[in-house]
């Protein structure tokens, strides 16, 4: 980058809140997914007149810009396909309101979730979408990809509980966008326009949140099945019943032999399991948990396990929360790789679904491990592949579009709660052939130039095997 346009960066955040050294901005270029794309130059914004005024001057000079969070999506999306800026939000972590009588919080967009959870626990409150990221990722691009989370079936995603936004828009300009009411019929609902956005349409600094009590209690129960299939049963016969459980969280075999095998989670050794936990009244609690066994029962379950002591149910969900690292640890020629990762179907296909990625990685000669929240019909698969064999991607590629070809023919979406990003922009497409002309106009109406985060969310031509930060030969990232 020229060295007039970093003296204006400079000029606009300060010298010591921006980068162009070659470590810093080589870390800048992943986030969690198998891209990775070296910026220009990083810069740490404090305040939404600081990210303006940075806007404008990339407006002036069209310097594509990528705002980023903490850098934990799944598939590519804050990774800078052009280069140019990163705006870096994590600077911005104020929460500036609790309003438990109103129902709100308002916080700046680099708040990391579990902190913003810690303050509104003081109130007996929470933010719940809860992703698996908790710890690390903010709430700005937890709206930018609309994520969620294990207790979605029962409490939804990011996009229920966003009341208002701060944006600045590719040209500079601050908008408000929402209330701080919790109904609010005045006009276009904008505030949704900018959930799952990816950071193409503007950059959040702000963010107002509708908050909701803490449940009094919860109590969990482990189902083992002797089928993969019984277990993906399991879940549409819960939802069914009627019962709305907080959390149904499927794990099959290897999942489940990643994390005894790495992490001594202790888990039953059996085809698949179903994690369900239920919330709420202590009375409703016992009255639903007696329910859930009959359901299981009736699908076949063996091995059935009940607690409501809560180092219990947290061993359980850590043992769930580690399936993603385990994989990876599972084999010494194998890592896990976020292909295919997020789809959804409807609930009721969660069986077929399921069934049908098994055949896919046979046919392909990849381990594919599957689980995820699957009361909300979310599915989540690793790949295991040798990240340095161009054959290996190759195949993994192929089982991704059949993987991804399926869930389309079943209903389904090709991303849950993960986004779009790189790994999926063809299959996206595919999903959403006739939504991707008004998407465009309003691209083109909102960001003239193309400068905020181009490349994402628009028509994608060729494979997804680019820019991989693997040392493969054919695919890894060309400087
Ligand atoms: C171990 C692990 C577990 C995960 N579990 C879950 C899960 O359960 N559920 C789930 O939904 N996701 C999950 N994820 C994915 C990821 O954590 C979420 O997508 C999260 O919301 C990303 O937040 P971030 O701050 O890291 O955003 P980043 O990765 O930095 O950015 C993501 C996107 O948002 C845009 N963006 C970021 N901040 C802003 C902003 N202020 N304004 C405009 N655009 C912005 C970026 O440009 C990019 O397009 C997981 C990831 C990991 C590594």
């Amino acid at each position: 980058m020229e060295p007039d346009v970093l003296a204006e960066i400079g000029a606009i955040v300060g010298e010591k809140n921006y980068s162009n050294r070659v470590a810093e901005l080589y870390a800048y270029g992943f986030d969690a997914s198998i891209h990775h794309v070296t910026p220009d130059v990083v810069v740490q914004p404090r305040t939404p007149e600081q990210v303006a005024e940075l806007v404008k001057l990339a407006n002036k000079l069209k310097i594509p810009i990528v705002p980023r969070g903490a850098g934990t999506g799944l598939c590519g999306s804050a990774v800078p396909l052009e280069k140019g800026m990163i705006i870096d939000l994590t600077r911005m972590n104020r929460i500036k309101e609790i309003r438990v009588e109103d129902l709100y919080c308002v916080c700046e967009a680099g708040v990391v979730y579990d902190d913003l959870q810690k303050a509104l626990a003081k109130h007996r409150f929470s933010f719940p979408p809860a992703p698996g990221s908790a710890e690390a990722c903010t709430v700005g691009g937890m709206v930018a990809t609309n994520a969620s989370g294990m207790r979605a079936v029962k409490y939804g995603g990011t996009r229920d509980y966003v009341l208002g936004l701060k944006v600045v828009l590719p040209t500079g300009e601050i908008i408000e966008v929402g209330t701080r009411t919790l109904k609010n019929a005045s006009g276009y609902q904008l505030e949704r326009l900018f959930v799952g956005s990816e950071g193409t349409l503007g950059i959040i600094t702000e963010v107002t949140l509708r908050i909701a009590p803490k449940p009094k209690k919860s109590a969990m129960i482990l189902a083992g099945f002797n089928t993969l299939e019984k277990a993906g049963r399991c879940v549409s016969a819960l939802i069914a019943k009627p019962l709305l459980p907080s959390a149904v969280e499927l794990m099959d075999s290897t999942c489940i032999k990643a994390v005894n095998t790495v992490v001594d989670a202790g888990l039953p050794d059996v085809e698949a399991i179903c994690m369900i936990e239920v919330d709420g009244d202590p009375k409703m609690v016992a009255d639903e948990l007696a329910e859930v066994v009959k359901v299981c029962e009736s699908i076949g379950a063996i091995g059935l396990q009940q607690t409501e002591d809560s180092a219990q149910m947290a061993k359980w969900t850590a043992a769930r929360k580690s399936v993603m690292s385990s994989l990876s640890r599972l084999y010494e020629d194998r890592c896990s790789v976020s292909l295919a990762d997020d789809m959804a179907v409807p609930i009721s296909r969660i069986p077929e679904a399921v069934v049908e990625f098994r055949k896919i990685a046979k046919k392909y000669d990849v381990i594919v491990g599957t689980y995820g929240h699957a009361a909300d019909g979310n599915l989540h698969t690793k790949m295991l592949l040798d990240p340095e064999s161009d054959t290996a991607w190759r195949n993994g590629e192929k089982a991704v579009g059949e993987i991804f070809d399926t869930c389309i023919r079943l209903g389904g979406t090709v991303t849950g709660e993960h986004g779009v990003g790189i790994s999926k922009a063809p299959y996206f497409q595919k999903e959403r052939a006739t939504m991707l002309s008004t998407m465009g106009a309003i691209k083109r109406a909102l960001d003239p130039n193309n400068i905020m985060n181009p490349g994402k969310l628009q028509a994608w031509e060729g494979s997804i095997l680019t820019h991989l930060r693997y040392p493969c030969d054919e695919y890894c990232e060309k400087s």
